[in-house]
């Protein structure tokens, strides 16, 4: 009898998109497949069985489709943390670095109540840089970030080190 499926066999990889030299990990095929967009919102879920949250927070864009997901199923509501200039209401901002240059992501100002316990999601954690960005707007606005939730780490690159020193649980379903 054959194995089933993993998450991370149905996540493939794309060489050098968007540029020459980088392996691009594209969970589209994995969102694609219904029983492989069901297990992946339900492993990301499991670890935090134990755990309330108020709101799921997700970063744009990728993150958005699991974050749906993921609040509908706790049903609790959703919040979009997105890249500058594309909320329509009243934002406060982080910037960040990128490998050359820097961005910046936003979130609406009235995203959270004071003390609300928030689950982040992304797809994939790489440097850290923007769920960093992400985990400070929620904190200046007084949301508990409770941990925070990625399909993909890619540990070479620093970004679970950099949000395990800033005090966050960290949880992936594959390296
Ligand atoms: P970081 O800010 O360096 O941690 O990069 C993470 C962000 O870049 C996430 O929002 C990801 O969606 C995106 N990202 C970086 N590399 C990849 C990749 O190989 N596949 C999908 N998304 C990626």
């Amino acid at each position: 009898m054959s194995q089933k499926k993993t998450v991370r066999d149905y996540i493939r990889t794309i060489p050098d998109f968007p540029k020459p030299g980088i392996m691009f990990r594209d969970v589209t095929t994995l969102f694609a497949d219904p029983r492989g967009f069901r297990i992946c919102i339900d492993q990301l879920l499991d670890p935090f069985a134990d755990q309330r949250f108020d709101k799921v927070a997700a970063l744009e864009s990728r993150g958005f489709i699991m974050g749906g997901a993921i609040a509908h199923q706790l049903n609790v509501g959703f919040v979009p943390i997105r890249k500058k200039g594309k909320l329509p209401g009243a934002t406060i901002s982080e910037e960040y670095l990128l490998e050359y240059g820097e961005a910046t992501m936003e979130v609406h100002d009235n995203a959270f109540t004071p003390g609300e316990r928030v689950l982040l999601v992304d797809d994939l954690l790489a440097t850290g840089g923007t769920a960093g960005a992400g985990v400070k707007l929620c904190e200046r606005l007084g949301a508990r970030i409770v941990g925070c939730a990625f399909i993909i780490d890619l540990p070479d690159l620093g970004g679970r080190k950099r949000l395990e020193e800033m005090g966050l649980r960290v949880e992936s379903l594959c390296s």
